[in-house]
């Protein structure tokens, strides 16, 4: 453990982020601390806090069910915590889709195991998805990362925190760095700062929320589709982590539940997936739902922007758009409300693209027009780091072993839980 700690804590000094020039904080199941934040962080944090914006909801602590308690007497529901994992409770969360429509996301990578079968399916069958991605995974896997970042078939990329660990447990130093460093990472890599968030283990309050929304401009993203597909194992079909809900016990199942998803029902309701990529026995389940959605007639726009036409990115409105270069990962515009995800777009509830709205119609944007425009935007510059060479991809093994031990770490925690995000 010492040897393993040591190793990592010689990469991390040799390891710089582009766009910061400070380290990157130490990758794996703990938070970045508040020493490894840069100011412009900490300055727009101070900011928004003294403008009343972030709640003074306590900190949880973790509890038996993989779950979250609070404070005796801390208000709950929706002007008080309002957090997902133990109340099911929804605060203008992307958690649903308009009628008929299709977004999937992908959690937990890069991965070798699964990212790379992912992307051939993807790029088979030419769909964008978001891929909610570990900090700590970019980190160890950058050469996967790199692969995910320069598919032929554009994905979206966006954010599962730095640590994988619950939000709800963490003060907002730590949520600034787990948030801040995972988008910090993805720019660095790809250019891109990303829109969009969804939370390990689906534990978010309204403190962390807030934080996402008024630092970041990140948009919180739930799903109402999960087949525990996290519970199948590289290269086989049994099911067997620690933890793994009875329902879920092998690939059969798993496919059974994804494709059940695709049959068109009677009211035809749109939805919005948790997969993972993390095995390639996932991937199997998921290339025969994809194929299924494309058979069935969805309006599958893929990625969870799509379902309402908003922007992809926080600097670049198409998936395929140039990204603006910024001094920081800090948002240039306002936060778009998104008060009802089952809001047909341009309907009267859609909602209101704000200083948003002359880039969209530059951008040629519609829902699903991914290919469309793409380049006529005026908002692009030249393109950011695409190619940085940011990644510590030195040591294979080390990668290998590091990545191992963060899946063992979420399959464990995840394991805990009634569900696993
Ligand atoms: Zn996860």
């Amino acid at each position: 453990m010492a040897m393993k700690r040591d190793g990592l804590e010689r990469r991390q000094q040799t390891t710089v982020s582009p766009g910061t020039g400070t380290p990157y904080p130490a990758p794996g199941a703990t938070s970045p601390t508040a020493d490894t934040l840069p100011k412009a962080w900490v300055d727009k944090y101070n900011q928004v806090k003294a403008a009343g914006l972030i709640p003074n909801i306590p900190v949880a602590t973790p509890n038996a069910a993989g779950l979250v308690d609070y404070p005796a007497g801390t208000p709950r529901g929706q002007t008080g915590t309002c957090e997902w994992g133990t109340e099911k409770c929804l605060n203008n969360d992307i958690a649903a889709a308009p009628d008929g429509m299709v977004a999937l996301g992908v959690d937990d990578g890069p991965t070798p195991n699964g990212t790379i079968p992912y992307l051939q399916i993807l790029n088979d069958e030419k769909i964008s998805v978001t891929h909610f991605l570990i900090g700590s995974a970019i980190y160890w896997n950058m050469d996967v990362m790199k692969q995910l970042v320069n598919s032929q078939q554009k994905q979206h990329l966006g954010v599962h925190t730095w640590s994988h660990t619950l939000q709800a447990t963490k003060t907002d130093m730590e949520v600034l760095g787990d948030l801040g460093w995972t988008m910090q990472i993805i720019y660095d890599v790809s250019g891109y700062i990303p829109m969009y968030l969804r939370p390990p283990e689906g534990v978010i309050d309204n403190r962390v929320r807030a934080i996402a929304r008024n630092v970041f401009g990140l948009q919180n993203v739930m799903w109402d589709r999960d087949a525990d597909d996290w519970c199948l194992r590289q290269d086989t079909g049994t099911a067997n982590v620690s933890g793994c809900p009875q329902s879920a016990p092998n690939l059969d199942f798993v496919r059974n539940a994804e494709v059940g998803w695709a049959t068109k029902t009677s009211n035809n309701s749109g939805w919005v997936s948790l997969n993972h990529e993390t095995t390639n026995q996932g991937a199997q389940a998921f290339q025969a739902m994809v194929q299924a959605i494309k058979k069935n007639g969805w309006n599958f726009v893929g990625y969870v922007s799509a379902l309402q036409g908003l922007p992809a990115y926080n600097n670049a409105y198409n998936l395929t758009d140039s990204p603006t270069k910024q001094d920081n990962i800090l948002p240039t515009h306002t936060f778009i409300n998104v008060t009802d995800p089952t809001a047909a777009p341009g309907s009267a509830n859609a909602p209101k693209l704000g200083d948003w709205s002359k880039t969209a119609s530059k951008s040629g944007a519609s829902v699903g027009a991914q290919t469309t425009g793409s380049n006529a935007s005026g908002s692009s510059s030249s393109t950011s780091s695409g190619s940085s060479s940011s990644g510590s991809n030195s040591s294979d093994a080390m990668a290998v072993v590091a990545s191992t031990g963060l899946a063992a770490l979420c399959a464990t925690i995840a394991g805990l839980a009634f569900f696993a995000a």
